[in-house]
C-alpha cells in the first residue's frame, strides 16, 4: 500500500512541480506546498533531492531554520472546591 504525503516544490529551472514524498506523517494522502508542511513531515524530507522530470535538474529540499518568536498558549481555569452554588 503505497500510502504517503506529499510536498510539492516548483524546479527553480523549468517551473515544472517536483514532487518529495513521505510516510513520515500521518500518510493521509495531504499535499503540501513548501510554505505549509507538518514538521513530521519536513524533519523526514529535510536534504532529500528529486529529479525533474521536465529537465532532468536536481531539486534539493531543506527545511528553512527559522527562530520561533511566538507558541500557543492556553489558559485552564480550575474552580476551587466550594465556590460553586
Ligand atoms: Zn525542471
Amino acid at each position: 500500500m503505497g500510502v504517503y504525503d506529499e510536498v510539492y516544490a516548483v524546479c527553480a529551472n523549468c517551473g515544472e512541480r517536483v514532487y518529495f514524498q513521505s510516510k513520515a506523517g500521518d500518510c493521509s494522502m495531504g499535499s503540501y506546498s513548501p510554505d505549509d508542511v507538518p514538521i513530521a513531515i519536513a524533519a523526514d524530507l529535510d536534504g532529500d533531492s528529486q529529479g525533474c522530470t521536465n529537465c532532468e535538474a536536481t531539486v534539493l529540499i531543506e527545511t528553512i531554520p527559522e527562530p520561533i518568536k511566538t507558541i500557543r498558549m492556553q489558559a485552564t481555569t480550575i474552580i476551587k472546591r466550594g465556590r460553586l452554588t
